[in-house]
């Protein structure tokens, strides 16, 4: 279509674009509708946001704000990219959705990329669900299939202190945090959380009941907290004497986002399966589970897993695109020079105590300023003077700010937010002290 035509056809239904649809309104009209209408678990969100180009979003009173959190860890190749959106809108006008009954050139393309950047052996597979959660979901069933023998049944999964798996009812048996899990307990069952980083701990809990381990090579969700050195090696050690499966979550740390396609990789261990989502769809929802070799990939036989959505033609189009660029684009490179220069800059700042984690997945810890209150969230208060300084951070603990911005964030923007944390420390901190005075 020409510019020309399309121009002419703006009144016609076709034409109309979703802010037409929604309306427009400002952003403190917007978030009084949405309280009225939304179910309260995010709280009240920050902004609202209306458009994105590249590492940056505007929001409904047209401030622009830097991206350092990439919907967390989502926006692998940031906000409206063209070859992505391009290929998204071509696969909707050509094939949309099909369901399972059917395949799609894409689905079975994704698959093979993923087995190929993956290094997965000859044998593996792939399953496609739709989010972090439902990969893991997957994940937790292809676990109990490793169900032992009527002699000697399995039983158990064992999962780390401080995991994050998702938010579905296995998901959420896997995740260690007690005001996640308590309230919709019972869960299911048989899952154990042993102390994060501890081999010897692991080493106890992991015998022949257990089907499972599950574990994040970098813990997202707690604050950006890596594995111990050597951990990974002791646990696939572990787990393959014990006939135990080593599960690895990969979906916050995987498809580049530690500057390799996957954070164990050089790790030199093989595990038995891998849960990918976030970056893999560049922003569109898209997860995976990969099992690795022929006998984990025979472990889920046929009728025992599926889903509607998952791996449609759509999402795998996304993420084949998303791959493709990234592979294509220098990324990975990008994701290694960008994120090791943060890490310096970030580290030798006086407001910062440690810098943990690696490529473009970045979590600080802050030294508290003089004055502030033992129990204030200084983490959060900075989170809120970035936002009103045009940058947009995360802070999974009171003293720990996260950074996972777009994989192409360039040197120049990475050091403009350098620059800018000694004042936003400062500003959160003269707040967090005038609070307590006045109280
Ligand atoms: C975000 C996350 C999940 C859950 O993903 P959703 O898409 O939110 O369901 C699972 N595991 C890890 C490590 C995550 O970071």
């Amino acid at each position: 279509m020409s510019q020309d035509s399309r121009q002419s056809t703006g009144s016609s239904p076709e034409a109309r674009g979703a802010s037409e649809l929604a309306g427009t309104s400002s952003g403190s009209e917007w978030l009084s509708r949405y309280s009225g209408s939304l179910m309260g678990v995010f709280g009240t969100p920050q902004r609202v946001l209306v458009r994105g180009q590249g590492c940056y979003v505007w929001d409904a009173d047209g401030k622009q704000y830097l991206d350092l959190l990439g919907g967390i860890a989502v926006n692998a190749l940031g906000h409206a990219h063209p070859f992505v959106t391009s290929v998204i809108s071509s696969q909707l006008a050509t094939l949309g959705h099909v369901s399972n009954f059917f395949t799609s050139p894409t689905q079975v393309a994704l698959a093979e990329k993923l087995l190929e950047v993956t290094g997965a052996p000859a044998g593996s597979k792939v399953f496609f669900a739709n989010s972090g959660t439902e990969a893991n979901e997957a994940a937790f069933k292809l676990a109990r299939r490793n169900a032992g023998t009527a002699e000697e049944p399995r039983t158990k999964v064992v999962a780390l202190e401080g995991a994050f798996h998702g938010r579905t009812m296995g998901a959420l048996a896997l995740t260690a945090k007690k005001a996640y899990r308590e309230p919709f307990e019972p869960l299911p069952g048989g899952v154990v959380h042993v102390p994060f980083g501890d081999v010897e701990a692991l080493a106890a809990a992991v015998d022949r009941t257990t089907q499972a381990v599950f574990l994040e090579p970098i813990q997202g969700e707690a604050g950006v907290v890596p594995l111990p050195p050597g951990y990974l090696a002791a646990a696939r050690k572990i787990t393959r004497d014990a006939g135990a499966l080593l599960i690895v979550d990969e979906v916050q740390t995987g498809m580049g986002r530690t500057g390799t396609w996957l954070a164990i990789e050089g790790s030199g261990i093989v595990p038995d399966a891998v849960t990918l989502a976030k970056g893999l769809g560049g922003g569109f929802p898209i997860g995976a589970l990969v099992t690795f070799g022929g006998e984990n990939s025979a472990r889920l036989t046929a009728g025992q897993h599926g889903t509607t959505f998952g791996g449609n033609p759509v999402a795998t189009a996304a993420a084949l695109a998303t791959l493709h660029a990234i592979e294509t684009q220098g990324v990975l490179a990008n994701v290694r020079a960008v994120g090791e220069r943060l890490h310096a800059a970030l580290g030798a700042l006086p407001e910062v105590a440690e810098v943990r984690g690696r490529g473009l997945l970045l979590g600080l810890d802050l030294v508290t300023p003089a004055g502030v209150p033992e129990g204030a969230n200084l983490a959060a208060a900075v989170v809120d003077a970035a936002l009103e300084a045009g940058f947009i951070v995360n802070a999974p603990g009171p003293r720990t700010v996260r950074l996972a911005p777009p994989l192409i964030l360039t040197a120049e923007q990475a050091d403009t937010f350098v620059a800018a944390l000694p004042r936003l420390v400062a500003t959160a901190a003269e707040r967090l002290t005038a609070e307590k005075e006045t109280k």
